[in-house]
């Protein structure tokens, strides 16, 4: 069980079609000796350490070189972005994987009528393994940074650095939080009932196809026209898509 009320708490009855996939996901994908807060505190561990290190390289920044700060976030938010809305949504060859663990388990693991972990076991439907975050670190940011370097300055490599490894923490916490229970006082952080309600909507399988890509903050799905926001009121009345509807 998880001590910060994660459970899940709707009284409404499991759908019986997410219920039978979550037995199957955790029969075939989750080990007897998985520990979810160990998952947890691994992607935490070392993310930090990876900024605490980088951190303590920095020397001397001149004001232009702490650009690299929003525009690394601005790349960070469209690669989330685009990743979503292609492979991850999209079969495509070489990535065959990151679409089986989207959209056929994630998804199917969590619908918007049912977003919530049940224990703590349940936190692998939703946390990168850690060996892919380490691969993504060597494949992806080292030579990023070594080519920042040579290109700018170290300055530069390690602010973007720093920033994408802490853009990718962000995301991963945040989407964590989004499949807590709604009562935890995780899902009632400022901010968070809106982002959260971006993700559930996205979590509608007639709706995840085509809306609320970014997992984080929706700037891509802004500039892209794919945000949907949950019509209320008579506002509802302009907004809703009518092929929302399950
Ligand atoms: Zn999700
Ligand atoms: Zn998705």
């Amino acid at each position: 069980m998880l001590a910060m009320g994660t459970t899940h708490a709707q009284s409404d009855p499991i759908p019986a079609e997410v219920a039978a996939f979550r037995s199957k996901f955790r029969r075939d994908h989750i080990g007897p000796r998985y520990h979810g807060w160990l998952h947890l505190g691994f992607t935490a561990g070392l993310c930090l350490l990876v900024i605490t290190a980088c951190w303590a390289w920095l020397q001397d920044i001149r004001p232009l070189e702490w650009l690299t700060i929003p525009v690394t976030c601005l790349y960070a938010n469209l690669v989330e972005y685009f990743g979503h809305r292609g492979p991850m949504h999209h079969p495509v060859r070489g990535l065959g994987l990151i679409y089986e663990r989207h959209a056929r388990q994630h998804h199917r693991f969590f619908r918007d009528d049912l977003m919530a972990f049940d224990c703590s076991r349940d936190f692998k439907a939703v946390l990168f393994p850690p060996v892919l975050i380490v691969f993504y670190l060597l494949a992806f940011a080292m030579p990023a940074g070594l080519l920042l370097a040579w290109l700018f300055s170290d300055n530069v490599a390690l602010l973007f650095v720093i920033t994408a490894v802490a853009y990718f923490l962000n995301y991963e916490l945040l989407h964590f939080a989004y499949h807590t229970a709604p009562e935890s006082w995780v899902a009632r952080l400022p901010l968070m009932p809106r982002l959260r309600l971006l993700h559930t909507l996205h979590h509608r399988p007639s709706l995840m196809q085509r809306y609320n890509f970014n997992i984080t903050y929706p700037v891509g799905d802004v500039l892209f026209g794919t945000l949907y926001r949950q019509p209320t009121g008579c506002e509802g009345s302009r907004q809703t898509d009518p092929r929302s509807a399950r």
